[in-house]
């Protein structure tokens, strides 16, 4: 490799912790160990990504992979294999892959599973693909909330419930998505691709937003980057999806209307599509005119709801705004936050680096004044910055006695399955999206503000319904059905009111959703803590508490301090010192010569044999609190060799 091209690797946009420093060297490698070869959850472990120094690495049992990132000369990024050991874990990139259900049965019985029920088609990685691999990986390590390492779990062997998503892989990471009305070709079914970061630039581009100096997919703005203004959002990740918009019309929409049903499968509706010509009609309707992705549209990383509906939101990666995971943990204040644990006020934890759709729209259109201005809502919807009417931030606008009537006069949409079947939960999420209804019905009706020029809807049911019955069960059919119907309730309102001709209309999820092996109860990251590691995990993330150890041996050649601090800085941006961890020195064969313990400033002496020397003084450091670290007097690391533990001799 030449010195030109090392200098064009671009690492984490704002380093503040994620991945794995020098320090984190030796208990990263001991921690992709464990989960790479644990007899439990060795076998359920697709893969560990991180990023070292500047360069991201992908590891599994078949073989690892490093590539790095850089400009590439048509913009964006670009991004490069530097070493592969054995089979590059991510190589298979393909998006048009396992796009039916049939496929998905395929796959699960190529697996060596028994079996033709879509339900429980359990597949291997040898069958799947990872669409965006590097992209998607890498965009995750550019926030100082990014852990030091995240698992991939095999795609069946995640948690105890029937269905499942977060991981990589194309079955997880495939949402539906259709644009239907004005601006849009009629009764496309494209097979072009997509992202979830690509929905915010279209709506922004058919609804005529102008293009602003903001940062693009790099983290660079149009001026940093020379051009003129080039993107529609203060951070755009994605492009608009040209290939479905219709120029010979020019037809601009007044208003957006995103449905989300949240955790349904793309397989899962086009066997709908086609096998159920009577069946979901609203949203065959909203298809028939509009276009549909045919291999959907691919999602954050992890694939999980708050960090993905914020990507759809913002037109940014999870790494760049911030909300990087259902839960993760904030290495400055040393907490761990879960904006989809407390559901209510979560904006914000949204980064200030991004701008959502509803921000923009205001930029756009003007705030809301009375009569005048743009109004926006957010229905149930996690990504909430900005809107108006909010229910996840606790900002409902509308009548209380008219949004009770109309739950109540639709609570038969609410299938008898959910309590037939003993699922509380389903019937409790059936009865939310009821709510939902009648805040759509409410919001479109007021004569207090105008319709909403812009609105998102999260509908949870086909997300509870698909872990609880599985994503190709009767129980997500139904689930489906129930969606259908109160897409088609807010459809004939917008008709009724004369604004359904003008509206643009979203039709898209969250991530998608995988049959689960759930007696596996697989808990990857649990097992980590369990092995004697220390270390935050918030699942699929692993944050390591690590020492960073300095040893300087003093020119008598006869004593040395060594200063113990904790790896990761605290607010003042400092590393703060560990007292009372233990300090050994040793050398091969001759144990312990010496044993001290660090002060409150985080510092302990240690004599030194005169004899020896330093190449064989080991230096080992131990705390109740901290992983351990092993290092030589001159401060060379002494740890396993990882591609050794794993590959040697057997690749
Ligand atoms: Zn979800």
């Amino acid at each position: 490799m030449t010195t030109t091209e090392r200098r064009i690797a671009i690492g984490p946009e704002r380093p503040g912790g994620q991945g794995l420093d020098a320090h984190q060297h030796e208990s990263g490698d001991h921690t992709i160990r464990i989960l790479l070869t644990d007899p439990v959850v060795g076998p359920q472990t697709d893969f560990v990504a991180t990023c070292r120094d500047g360069v991201y690495e992908v590891w599994a049992a078949r073989g690892m992979v490093r590539f790095e990132r850089g400009y590439a000369a048509a913009g964006g990024y670009a991004y490069r294999v530097i070493e592969q050991i054995g089979e590059n874990p991510v190589e298979r990139q393909d998006p048009r892959a396992l796009a039916t259900v049939d496929e998905e049965v395929a796959a699960s019985i190529a697996s060596g599973f028994a079996g033709d029920d879509a339900n429980t088609a359990y597949i291997e990685p040898a069958h799947l693909t990872y669409p965006l691999a590097y992209e998607r990986i890498a965009q995750l390590f550019d926030s100082p909330n990014a852990p030091d390492l995240v698992v991939n779990p095999k795609a069946y062997a995640f948690g105890r419930q029937p269905g499942q998503h977060g991981a990589l892989d194309v079955v997880q990471s495939r949402s539906p998505l259709v644009f239907s009305g004005p601006g849009i070709r009629r009764g496309l079914r494209t097979d072009a691709l997509s992202r979830q970061v690509d929905i915010a630039p279209t709506i922004a581009k058919l609804c005529g937003f102008p293009l602003i100096d903001g940062r693009d997919s790099t983290g660079r703005t149009s001026g940093e980057r020379g051009v003129a203004p080039d993107v529609y959002l203060k951070r755009q990740d994605g492009q608009p999806l040209d290939a479905i918009i219709d120029d010979a019309g020019a037809a601009r929409p007044e208003r957006a209307y995103i449905f989300l049903l949240d955790g349904l499968s793309n397989s899962e509706l086009k066997h709908r599509l086609a096998h159920d010509p009577d069946g979901i009609p609203n949203l065959r309707r909203l298809i028939g005119a509009g276009a549909m992705f045919e291999y959907g549209s691919f999602t954050n990383f992890p694939s999980i709801t708050w960090p993905s509906h914020n990507a759809i939101g913002t037109g940014a990666w999870g790494g760049h705004h911030d909300i990087v995971n259902p839960t993760y943990y904030l290495r400055e204040t040393r907490e761990v936050v879960t904006p989809q644990g407390q559901v209510v006020d979560t904006a914000r934890f949204l980064g200030d680096g991004v701008e959502t759709l509803y921000e923009a729209f205001h930029r756009v259109f003007g705030d809301w004044r009375g009569a005048e201005g743009a109004f926006t809502a957010s229905i149930h919807e996690p990504c909430t910055r900005g809107a108006d009417h909010a229910t996840l931030e606790r900002t409902v606008i509308g009548d209380r006695g008219r949004l009770r009537a109309l739950t109540d006069e639709y609570a038969g949409d609410t299938s008898p399955k959910w309590l037939e079947d003993g699922q509380q939960g389903a019937h409790g999420e059936s009865i939310i999206e009821t709510r939902g209804l009648a805040q759509a019905l409410v919001l479109y009706t007021d004569e207090t503000h105008p319709p909403p020029t812009f609105t998102f809807h999260e509908m949870p049911l086909t997300d509870g319904v698909g872990h609880d019955y599985g994503p190709h069960s009767d129980g997500e059919r139904a689930a489906l059905d129930e969606a259908d119907v109160r897409i088609g309730r807010i459809l004939r309102m917008l008709e009724a009111r004369g604004l359904y001709d003008g509206t643009l209309f979203v039709v898209t999820t969250d991530h998608g959703m995988a049959p689960t092996d759930a007696s596996l109860k697989a808990d990857q990251v649990q097992a980590v803590v369990d092995a004697g590691m220390k270390a935050v995990v918030c699942a699929p993330f692993i944050y390591l508490l690590d020492v960073a150890v300095t040893v300087t041996a003093h020119e008598d050649g006869r004593t040395a301090m060594v200063e113990v601090l904790a790896a990761d800085a605290d607010a003042s941006g400092e590393r703060p010192p560990v007292a009372g961890a233990e300090v050994t020195v040793s050398t091969h064969g001759a144990g312990v010569l010496a044993r001290a313990r660090t002060s409150d400033a985080g510092i302990c002496g240690v004599p030194l044999p005169a004899a020896a020397a330093p190449e064989d003084l080991f230096v080992t450091v131990h705390h109740p609190d901290y992983n351990p670290r092993h290092l030589r007097l001159d401060g060379a690391p002494v740890h396993e060799d990882l591609r050794a533990a794993l590959y040697g001799g057997a690749l």
